[in-house]
């Protein structure tokens, strides 16, 4: 069966998925994606139903049509914080939907994972680990984030359960009562909870260099403000006009992320460097907030000493019998039993399918070396002469170098129907 191949089926892969049967009657569509599960990957599979979103009902619609789909669905207004397990459900009741009014045989979803792509008859050819292959006019790569970053300090500690390196991917046991986490974003909140749930007696060492926490959102959010001319030409702008703003900064911070894509692509490489190297921890630090509820019950703990931050980095980690020794940059010692590193994920595009497409010059490295190169009006992706590829198109945490914010569902909702567009348009 030839037609449109998309390869991963986590939010992204699946609401690419959806607009095309909303938007078109016969497209068939494959979608490639090891997983039995649809729509989840990392954020949307947990079971922990504390795990809540961190953004408002009100803006995680999946649909850009239909704002208010998800406060529908759910029956709530539009400053709730679901849980994160019910909006895979959500995102699943999408699919389902469409599926249910259309012929369904224009959808098949393969458990597989994708190889290598090469040009077939068809269009395109794409490989797949179970040994066959699928061909495919048009290919939508929609991969997810890259893995997780591991300091260097991990290297030469033993794989067990005291060690975790890579938290969504291992899992956890709150076994432990003297923890450290590496990292302080919002990932650090989910595993404190997690934690504290289990074993209200622990104690939990935050670590991270500038010590920053995720801040809350308001209970009622507040609309977004116009960006001024002179926080759109320098990073440098950005972060004076938020720093001028006093306690506006949210509705400035959401009115920048708006148009931060298009702010992005207008600044040379030098004013991307800057932006990244001096300010991107601090704008993540704003931008990625917490709901007000989690945010009381960090705070708590924070006060009854459950949670400690140190603003630190960390300069070795050893075992010294069964407890593990870390020394920190600000001169401190710390004796815990489990080491969780919850830094993030790579710019850095690690999947094996996008190494084997750029080693192959198919597809190239985007701004700053991160992600894939696309053209930023129509997510087409880009070979490594620079030239757009007519039938291959990107969506989500792979464009972060020529979108900068690409990871969470207000921008993924708009590129999948963007990409949707343009797949039946051409
Ligand atoms: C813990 C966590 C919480 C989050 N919370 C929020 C939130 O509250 N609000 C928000 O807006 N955003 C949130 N995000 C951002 C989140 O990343 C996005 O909302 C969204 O889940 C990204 O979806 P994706 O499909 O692009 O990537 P993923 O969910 O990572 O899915 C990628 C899929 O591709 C598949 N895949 C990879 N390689 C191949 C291959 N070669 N062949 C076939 N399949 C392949 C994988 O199996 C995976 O299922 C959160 C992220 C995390 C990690």
């Amino acid at each position: 069966m030839s037609g449109i191949v998309i390869i991963g089926g986590g939010a992204s892969g699946l609401l690419v998925a959806v607009n095309l049967l909303r938007k078109s009657e016969s497209c068939q569509i494959t979608l490639v994606e090891p997983n039995e599960a649809l729509g989840q990957g990392v954020a949307y599979s947990t079971n922990d139903s504390e795990h809540l979103l961190n953004v408002p009902a009100g803006r995680m619609s999946g649909l850009v049509e239909e704002p208010k789909s998800l406060c529908e669905w759910a029956d709530v207004d539009e400053n709730t914080f679901i849980s994160r397990r019910d909006y895979g459900r959500y995102l699943k009741h999408l699919l389902d939907q469409e599926l249910s009014r259309t012929n369904s045989g224009r959808f098949q979803h393969l458990k597989a994972r994708a190889l290598e792509i090469r040009r077939g008859a068809s269009g395109y050819e794409v490989q797949l680990d179970s040994g066959t292959s699928v061909s495919a006019e048009k290919v939508v790569l929609a991969l997810g984030n890259s893995d997780s970053i591991v300091p260097e300090f991990f290297k030469g500690l033993p794989v067990n359960s005291q060690i975790v390196r890579d938290v969504w991917l291992e899992g956890f046991t709150s076994d432990f009562s003297k923890v450290a986490i590496i990292g302080t974003g919002l990932t650090f909140y989910d595993i404190v909870l997690s934690i504290l749930r289990e074993n209200p007696d622990a104690v939990i060492h935050g670590i991270s260099r500038n010590g920053l926490l995720p801040s809350p959102h308001l209970r009622h959010r507040a609309p977004a403000l116009p960006v001024p001319e002179e926080a759109r030409v320098s990073a440098q702008g950005i972060r004076d006009y938020l720093s001028s703003v006093g306690d506006k900064w949210r509705e400035a911070q959401d009115g920048i992320r708006h148009d931060l894509q298009e702010i992005w692509a207008a600044f040379p490489e030098t004013e991307k460097k800057i932006f990244f190297n001096q300010y991107f921890r601090w704008w993540n630090s704003l931008r990625h907030r917490s709901a007000p509820e989690i945010d009381e019950q960090i705070k708590g703990a924070i006060q009854t000493g459950s949670i400690v931050i140190h603003k630190a980095g960390v300069d070795s980690i050893s075992f010294e019998k069964s407890k593990l020794a870390l020394k920190l940059s600000n001169g401190s010692d710390l004796r815990v039993e489990q080491v969780i590193n919850c830094c993030g994920n790579q710019f850095v595009a690690t999947h094996p399918l996008i190494t084997q497409l750029v080693d192959s010059r198919f597809l190239s490295r985007g701004p700053l070396g991160f992600g894939v190169a696309c053209d930023a009006k129509t997510l087409a992706l880009k070979d490594a002469q620079g030239k757009t590829h007519e039938g291959i198109y990107g969506i989500g945490p792979i464009l972060v170098g020529e979108l900068l914010e690409t990871t969470a569902i207000p921008e993924i909702r708009v590129e999948a129907e963007l990409v949707a567009r343009e797949l039946l348009r051409t």
